[in-house]
């Protein structure tokens, strides 16, 4: 296995090699020899990570493979993906959510949303407050979708029914045909799940690309994952100077998806998967947190009682 050796190689010319060696030894996080001998040797990688992690360099590889077909709902995304990328146990797979969607048939007509009285009055506030003339079954779309409206105007921002928090609830038109929409998987997280079974790995994340507060432009963020915990607990470690990092918990799965949603492009690359090798989860802990609970979310509370003016 070539990949195996260039870890062994990489951790043996590492100055660190005695402390990596003794922390394998210890088998903090690999595979027990029962595992080992139950051949279960996709946790390999993992045993191996503490080679890498503690080695004088690491690397991580992105590959966005071309040639993947239009996605339908006749696609099996999961089998797709398999037959064109040579996928390894320990890879992490980043799919859009729009081919997701595709193969979700997720796909509707605006016809498919005749609009209710509110749609009707958010479409009027919309065109009254902004340059917008928004189509009334678009509204009624994002409505739909929709659990909570945190912004009425100048733009609908609201929270979808899986707790991701959005424009438009996600709703795309692009990448799909005139007078189409394209919702976002029912349940990101499940579909990740459901690819991963036609994989070799069990890392899925669903990406999309989307805006956020405080700065311009949009990027990739992770709304489902599976085999992997969406965040990573430094709390408890130290700094360079020995000071207890008390807050840091770093969200591992949407910087990835930026990474990710950085070579997929926006437009008709044509590349909606991205393979991520070699990333390295280090000795940390893992987190769950990934989406706010209205709670512990202090702007979206204030969010919540702002109107635009
Ligand atoms: P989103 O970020 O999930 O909303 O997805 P985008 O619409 O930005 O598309 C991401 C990437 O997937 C781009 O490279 C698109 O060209 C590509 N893409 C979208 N639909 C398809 C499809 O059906 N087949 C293929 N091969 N690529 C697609
Ligand atoms: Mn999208
Ligand atoms: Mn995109």
């Amino acid at each position: 296995m070539p990949v195996t050796f260039c870890w062994v190689y990489r951790a043996a010319v590492s100055p660190a090699f005695p402390t990596c060696l003794l922390r394998s030894l210890l088998e903090l996080k690999g595979p027990s020899a029962q595992e080992l001998k139950a051949g279960k040797t996709g946790d390999y990688g993992h045993h191996l990570s503490y080679f890498a992690c503690w080695s004088a360099e690491s690397y991580m590889q992105l590959h966005a493979p071309e040639g993947l077909p239009e996605i339908t709902a006749s696609s099996n995304l999961g089998t797709l993906i398999a037959d064109h990328i040579d996928i390894k146990s320990n890879d992490i797979v980043c799919v859009a959510s729009t081919v997701v969607s595709k193969a979700e048939a997720r796909t509707r007509s605006l016809s498919d949303f005749p609009p209710g009285p509110r749609a009707t009055e958010l479409t009027a506030q919309l065109a009254e407050e902004t340059a917008n003339d928004p189509d009334e079954r678009f509204i009624q779309a994002v409505l739909e979708e929709s659990v909570e409206i945190l912004l009425e105007s100048p733009f609908l921002l609201t929270e979808t029914r899986f707790g991701h928090v959005g424009v438009n609830a996600g709703i795309d038109r692009s990448n799909v045909g005139h007078e189409e929409l394209l919702l976002l998987p029912k349940h990101p997280s499940k579909s990740a799940n459901r690819i991963a079974e036609s994989l070799s790995t069990d890392q899925v994340i669903v990406t999309d690309t989307c805006g956020r507060p405080f700065r311009h432009g949009q990027r990739g963020v992770a709304i489902g994952w599976s085999g992997i915990e969406p965040s990573r607990d430094w709390r408890g470690e130290t700094d360079r100077d020995g000071r207890e990092l008390t807050a840091t918990v770093e969200n591992v799965i949407d910087e990835l998806a930026a990474a990710a949603n950085l070579l997929a492009g926006e437009g008709n690359n044509g590349t909606p998967v991205v393979v991520i090798r070699d990333f390295e989860w280090g000795p940390h802990a893992e987190s769950s947190a990934h989406f706010r609970d209205i709670n512990d979310d202090l702007i979206r509370q204030a969010v919540r009682g702002w109107t635009y003016a």
